[in-house]
This record gives C-alpha cells, structure tokens and sequence, in this order.
C-alpha cells in the first residue's frame, strides 16, 4: 500500500523545515524530501543575519521590517543558542552617500518598530571610542552609529527547526531527490528516490520549498502550477583572516554606494555580498574571481589589514530569489511569495524568495493557505512558543 501523509515538502533549506515543523505542530502527518542534505542550498550560504533589514526602509518595506523585527524577538527569546544578539556599526564618512541624519531617522525607525526604548534604540559613539573600533580607518569619519540585532549559525538553524519538527512526528527522507508529482482530484500523487529506490506516497498537498530549483521542482508537477516570473541574483562571500572583536560593520562600498556587512565569523571576518545575475542550473552557483576581488577591495577600504595579501580562507555564494522587475536587485522586494495552484484549495503551493529571519511566519502563512484543503487534526504544539536547541549530531 502507498504511504500517506498530509503534506509532502521538497526542500530542507530553512522554508521546507519550518513548514515540517508548523505542520507538525497543527497535527498533520508531513514527509520531506530533502535531495542533498537539511540546508545544503541558499541556507548555508546567506549572511546569518536575523535581522530586520535596516536598509529595506529605504524601499519602504514596512512590512517586511515590521514581521522581519519580530520574528528576530521570537528567535533570540526561543533559540538562545542559535541567535545571538549582535552590535552593528554604521561608520558615516565625508564621502557616505547617507548622511548622518538620513541614518539617525533610519534607525529610529528601525528601533521604533523593533519596540525598543531608550540605550537599547542605537547611540551614536563619541570619536573618543572610534580608535578601538577595530582598526576601521579614521580618516574623513563624520559619525559612527551603533544599533543591535542579530547573528546566527544559519545551517545549524535549519537542522534546529527540523529537529524540532522531527520531535513532533515529521519525517525525513534525505538524501532523496523529488521526482515527479501528479494532482488530481483528490490530492498528489508523489514519487521520489531514495539509496537508488523510487518510492511514492500520496499526499493531500504538495509544498515546493525547492528555493532556486523551485522552478525545476514545478516542471516535474502535472499539470504544471503557473510560474512566478522570478530571477536568480547571486551573492557572494568571501572569508578573511582577522578579527572584528566588537561586532558587525555596515560599510558603504564606494565604487557603487551598495552597502555590504563585514562579521565576525569563526575566529575570522565574513564580508558579503555581492548580486550578480545569475542563469543556469542552481547546482552550478560558486563565487566568481571578480566577485571576490571586489568584496576584498571594499573591505579593505575601511579595514587595510584583513585579509593582507593572503588568499581568503573560504568563499561561497548563494541565488536569492527575487520577482522579475526592472532595476538593481537591491532595490526589489523582499516580500515572500506564496503561490497556490488554486486560491481556495491548493494542492500545490510554491514558496518563492523569503528571509531566513521570518522563516517561520513564512510557515504559518503556508499552513494557513492550505487550511481548506487539509483534514483538521488535533494541534500538538505552537511553533510561536517551542524552544530550539541546537541539533544533535
Ligand atoms: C547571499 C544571500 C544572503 C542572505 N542573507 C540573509 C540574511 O542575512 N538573513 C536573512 O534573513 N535572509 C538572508 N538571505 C535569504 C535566505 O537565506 C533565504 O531566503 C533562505 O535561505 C531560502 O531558503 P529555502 O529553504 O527557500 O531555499 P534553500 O535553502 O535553497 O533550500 C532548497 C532545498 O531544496 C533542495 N532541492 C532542490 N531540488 C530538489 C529536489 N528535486 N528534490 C529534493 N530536494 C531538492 C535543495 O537541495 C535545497 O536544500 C540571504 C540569501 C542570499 C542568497
């Protein structure tokens, strides 16, 4: 006999595992079908930031900020191994597109949604603190803010979520690789391969948490879920040798005014990123020589000695995905889409770009989208008030 579950989920990146786990909550059997290993695509390779993307404001993303803020609460109360609160520093300099009011009125905002008052909100360091700020150059230094948010390990969240989802009765078939899917009237028809055996359940809904194979993922649906019109944009980040003792840096790069983050990473200092168009096969995304010599020649701008002359001590890149609009990638929306090949009772839903911040708001929108089509089932937990603890081996 076919096995059955409730949803089916292709993808163990963030999106898949916080699906598996508001799933599981609501009560509902989940299976995910994860083709490499749990976070072997974009969730390995974003900044680790959970944030709520001070410069989306400047795109009036109040709402991204506003759910981006408070899911960053959730996860520092809920996860406090995973999600450290971390202080960023925005140095302003003469040259600075943003001047230091544009800044200060940025981060009120920011705090003001972020619900904070008074020290916590940011402060501006007095000039008499800029000599310890790491090494960053002085010279033509107007002002230097300081604000928090937050910094996690962003592999060993996902791995946290889907542990968590495993406790409340998922179950996880990895390495195993999605092959086809049939809708019909009354559900899907799921085939996937695992250790060289093609197996099939029948689902009630499919949930395509594929990332930059989503597409991918929807050719192999019959009949095929209308497309998004999405493109690919990869970011880069390279690891330096180095040390950033006192916390992130948000830093101008001065040949194209974008803003990139330099972190403390594993006794070294990530800097990233870049967004380069991307076509092709997701599989084949690696950092090119340009991208890296960029982001090296920018941080260097403002911190000389990282790095030195030696060769970075990593590089990786990652696709975003992000709606096919005119302009720089930049200035897109940053809006998840969840997308339903029916408005009422999808049987399949596509989830397209995201944060790894709101992964979890994210899911509970999903599961509200197929409440119609799903049989109701006795709740097991809320994932607005379970605990994660860093996964065991
Ligand atoms: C450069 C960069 C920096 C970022 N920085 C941040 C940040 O600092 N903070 C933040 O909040 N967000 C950040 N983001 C956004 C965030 O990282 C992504 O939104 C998130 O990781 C996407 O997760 P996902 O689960 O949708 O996709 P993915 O993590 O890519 O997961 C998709 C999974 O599907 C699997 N798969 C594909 N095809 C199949 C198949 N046929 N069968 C089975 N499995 C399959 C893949 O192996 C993969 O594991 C960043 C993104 C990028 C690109």
């Amino acid at each position: 006999m076919t096995d059955h579950y409730d949803i089916a989920i292709v993808g163990g990146g963030i999106h898949g595992v916080g699906v598996a786990q508001a799933a599981a909550a609501a009560g509902h059997s989940v299976l995910v079908i994860e083709a490499r290993a749990l976070a072997a695509g974009t969730s390995s390779r974003s900044s680790k930031l959970i944030h709520g993307g001070l410069r989306y404001l400047e795109t009036g993303q109040l709402r991204v900020v506003r759910e981006c803020v408070r899911e960053r609460a959730l996860l520092l109360r809920l996860a406090p191994a995973l999600v450290r609160p971390q202080q960023f520093h925005l140095p302003i300099y003469r040259h600075t597109r943003r001047r230091p009011w544009q800044i200060r009125s940025g981060l009120s905002l920011y705090a003001a949604l972020g619900g904070f008052r008074g020290a916590a909100r940011f402060r501006r360091l007095p000039p008499a603190e800029w000599g310890d700020l790491d090494g960053l150059v002085t010279d033509d230094l107007q002002a230097v803010y300081a604000y928090m948010d937050a910094q996690t390990d962003d592999a060993a969240l996902t791995r946290a979520v889907m542990q968590s989802a495993l406790a409340l009765g998922a179950q996880l078939a990895v390495p195993a690789r999605f092959v086809s899917g049939r809708v019909d009237g009354g559900g899907v028809e799921v085939e996937y391969e695992e250790d060289g055996t093609r197996r099939a359940c029948r689902v009630d809904a499919l949930v395509n948490a594929a990332g930059p194979w989503a597409s991918q993922v929807n050719d192999a649906v019959s009949p095929r879920p209308r497309s998004v019109e999405v493109e690919l944009v990869q970011g880069a980040h390279v690891l330096l040798a180095g040390t950033l003792r006192r916390g992130i840096y948000y830093l101008e790069v001065p040949s194209d005014r974008r803003a990139i983050f330099a972190m403390p990473w594993e006794e070294a200092v990530l800097v990233g990123t870049t967004e380069t168009p991307f076509a092709g096969n997701p599989d084949n995304v690696r950092p090119q020589t340009e991208e890296i010599a960029y982001l090296r020649d920018a941080v260097g701008r403002y911190f000389p000695n990282l790095g030195g002359d030696d060769e970075p001590l990593d590089a990786f890149a990652g696709l975003r995905v992000l709606p096919a609009t005119r302009g720089a990638a930049f200035r897109r929306s940053r809006e998840t889409i969840i997308d339903g090949d029916d408005p009422r009772t999808p049987r399949v839903i596509t989830i397209y770009g995201g944060k790894l911040t709101a992964y979890r708001a994210t899911a509970e929108r999903v599961m509200e989208r197929l409440a119609a089509t799903l049989p109701l089932r006795p709740r097991r937990a809320r994932t607005d008030t379970l605990p994660l603890e860093p996964a065991s081996a």
